[in-house]
């Protein structure tokens, strides 16, 4: 591999040779989608005893050579809650027990809950307020306790309870060390795939991200071009805001009347809970209505006395003030949860984006070379809640179909993989329930009433009655902080308030949650700790050294303009700030890959798109209880 001296430039960079490595197959990122699909892979092309089944054509005399590119530094460092039903999961592993994974448990109890605000901050209708007078009033027949109703019962659709609990960042560990034991693929963390290599409308492969650059990507000392992984089929599954997948997206286009406009950021703790707690492992809540009414929440209580807590800050909450990490404070501190919480201990914390279009937002399925799975494709399911089991099944499918393919030996066109995996896609529950889902959410755009009665009403009648809205581009919901806390702060001192927090350098947020009567988080140095520490603890955030930044502002320009500066607010990490010269500053050290400053610029740049580039990057967030 050449080596380059520090001080080239990048024009230097594009003319070095970059070593080149040719397999069968080569994937993008190691989450449920791909752990689907190796398994089921694995299986087929390997005996037990090691007899190669399938052999490979890249590597003659060897077994299909299957490699496996993840960003993060390790395999089990994902995000997410996760309760599931697991039906493609116990599928793959039959007499698959919960016990089998660390930390899972499986689902004792399951109950929805309507959570009244008790501090008086958040911003309801008149129409909520009226519904939590008549529910304080009343009390009688709702079962209205610690600011809280428990709902009579959980509707099926959103219901696990043949499910379990489990944390994913243990669960991919778990499903990745068979796979590493199996000899029959192999994974390499700490990798991110810079690009597809699309040559003539086919993906031939993949291109890793260069090493031993500087922050804008020259080379440095050490310098090591991303090697070329050609392959005559590139499976990828990199997730909601994985650039590869993007790239295709673009590459490619969407199928007609199909876009990714829809997102929340999933913000999550993992705390242990204090001893003698009585709430048992297997406890599932669902949560809606606070801190924001736009604000869905969640408690799963895992084995071990760990319980996951976290809350879904959604694109169509129009603030353009959105922070996750403040709101979720004031979540855990709801007296319905807090009595369970109160004493614990934060273990860890994580974020990362939702792709919330689901079936809407489903890309080309397979083309010549690739085949995409998993949350990427468009597989979670926005109306049940649920994206492991769907991602995981869309990998089982993709493996039978390559199997079935290979055994064949046909090669991996868009007409082969679209009679063998889209056709498995197609017939399968993860279609005709994403189907069901398709407009479920539409109603939240005329706010919490009637996009819960949007959502109960396409989840009774099976999607055959919605309320149906067509989304606007996540920069069409942001509204300005004038219109959106008129009535709330006079113009005059929310203009004082952001040359204060201007000068001072932070972002608005607290200042505005303060001065709107959100009360000062009691930081206790254990379950309460300010953001800054949060990245410290547990699950703490590192980057390695001698990759550029993932994180671009597009045009700076822009961003001098820009009077709202979204992309500061929703930091999930606090690696975005306002910089000195009126352009946000990107800290790579701090940054969770959390994807949400992608969908979180207020400026449209173009079709859909903000002024922020989020491209593949290593490092983020180290925490394998998540
Ligand atoms: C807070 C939270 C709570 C959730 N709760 C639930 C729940 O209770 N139940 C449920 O079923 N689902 C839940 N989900 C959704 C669920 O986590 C996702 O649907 C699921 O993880 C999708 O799996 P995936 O394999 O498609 O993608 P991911 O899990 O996102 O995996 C993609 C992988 O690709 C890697 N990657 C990205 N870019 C690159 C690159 N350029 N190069 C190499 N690797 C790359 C990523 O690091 C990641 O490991 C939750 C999500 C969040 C954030
Ligand atoms: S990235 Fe977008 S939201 Fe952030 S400052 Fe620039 S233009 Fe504004
Ligand atoms: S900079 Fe990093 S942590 Fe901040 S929003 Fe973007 S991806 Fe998330």
């Amino acid at each position: 591999m050449p080596s380059e001296e520090a001080g080239q430039n990048v024009s230097q960079k594009e003319a070095v040779e970059r070593q080149k490595l040719a397999v069968d197959i080569a994937c993008v990122g190691f989450g449920p989608a791909m752990g689907g699909f190796l398994t089921t892979l694995a299986r087929e092309t390997v005996a037990e005893d090691g007899t190669v089944k399938i052999p490979s054509v890249a590597a003659p005399g060897m077994p299909l050579q299957v490699v496996c590119y993840e960003r993060a530094d390790d395999i089990g460092f994902g995000v997410s809650g996760v309760v599931t039903r697991g039906r493609g999961i116990k599928a793959s592993f039959p007499g698959f027990e919960p016990s089998q994974v660390p930390l899972a448990a499986a689902v004792s109890s399951e109950k929805t809950v309507y959570l009244l605000d008790p501090v008086g901050a958040s911003r309801r209708s008149l129409g909520l307020r009226a519904v939590d007078r008549a529910i304080r009033t009343l009390k009688f027949p709702f079962k209205y306790a610690r600011e809280a109703v428990e709902l009579p019962y959980t509707p099926e659709f959103l219901r696990k309870h043949d499910g379990w609990v489990m944390s994913v960042g243990q669960f991919n560990q778990w499903v990745g060390a068979q796979l590493m034991g199996s000899g029959a693929v192999q994974i390499w963390p700490g990798m991110p795939v810079e690009q597809a290599l699309v040559e003539g409308g086919r993906v031939r492969g993949l291109r890793l991200v260069d090493q031993g650059t500087d922050r804008a990507g020259a080379p440095e000392a050490g310098y090591m071009p991303g090697m070329d992984v050609e392959a005559p089929l590139t499976v990828v599954g990199d997730g909601p805001v994985g650039p590869v997948g993007r790239q295709l997206d673009e590459e490619f286009g969407m199928p007609g009347g199909h876009h990714v406009r829809e997102w929340a950021v999933g913000m999550k703790f993992v705390i242990e809970l204090r001893e003698n707690v009585e709430i048992k492992p297997g406890t599932v809540l669902h949560t809606f209505g606070y801190p924001e009414p736009e604000i869905f929440g969640f408690l799963y209580v895992l084995d071990q006395r760990l319980c996951t807590v976290g809350i879904f800050v959604p694109s169509w909450l129009g603030s353009p003030v959105r922070t996750s990490y403040r709101y979720l404070q004031h979540y855990i501190q709801h007296p319905y949860l807090w009595r369970y919480l109160e004493g614990g201990k934060l273990r860890s914390w994580g974020a990362k984006s939702l792709q919330e279009s689901g079936k809407r937002g489903e890309p080309f399925l397979a083309g010549d070379g690739y085949a995409r799975i998993g949350e990427g494709s468009g597989s979670t399911n926005v109306l049940t809640g649920s994206g492991v089991d769907e991602a995981w099944t869309t990998g089982t499918q993709l493996a039978e179909a390559v199997i079935e393919l290979l055994r064949a030996g046909r090669p991996f066109t868009k007409q082969n993989l679209e009679a063998t995996y889209v056709k498995r896609r197609r017939g399968s529950w993860v279609e005709k329930e994403g189907r069901i889902a398709e407009c479920a959410r539409d109603g939240f755009q005329g706010g919490l009433i009637e996009g819960m009665f949007g959502m109960a009403l396409a989840g009774l009648t099976r999607g055959m009655v919605v309320l149906r809205a067509e989304p606007p581009v996540p920069q069409g919901l942001i509204q300005k902080a004038e219109k959106y806390f008129a009535g709330r702060i006079a113009p005059d001192e929310l203009e004082k308030i952001k040359a204060d927090c201007a000068a001072r350098g932070v972002a608005l947020h607290d200042a505005i949650m303060d001065r709107l009567g959100w009360p000062a988080i009691p930081f206790d140095g254990t379950l309460l700790v300010s953001q800054q520490d949060a990245l410290l603890m547990g699950g703490k955030v590192q980057a390695p050294a001698g990759f550029a930044d993932h994180v671009r502002f597009r045009d700076v320009e822009i961003c001098r303009e820009c009077g709202a500066r979204v992309c500061v607010e929703i930091c999930s990490a606090q690696a975005i700030t306002p910089g000195a010269d009126g352009v946000p500053q990107f800290d790579r050290e701090k940054c969770v890959h959390c994807g949400a400053c992608l969908w979180n610029c207020s400026q449209e740049v173009g079709p859909g798109e903000g002024n922020i580039e989020f491209r593949a990057g290593a490092g983020g967030l180290h925490s394998a209880e998540n």
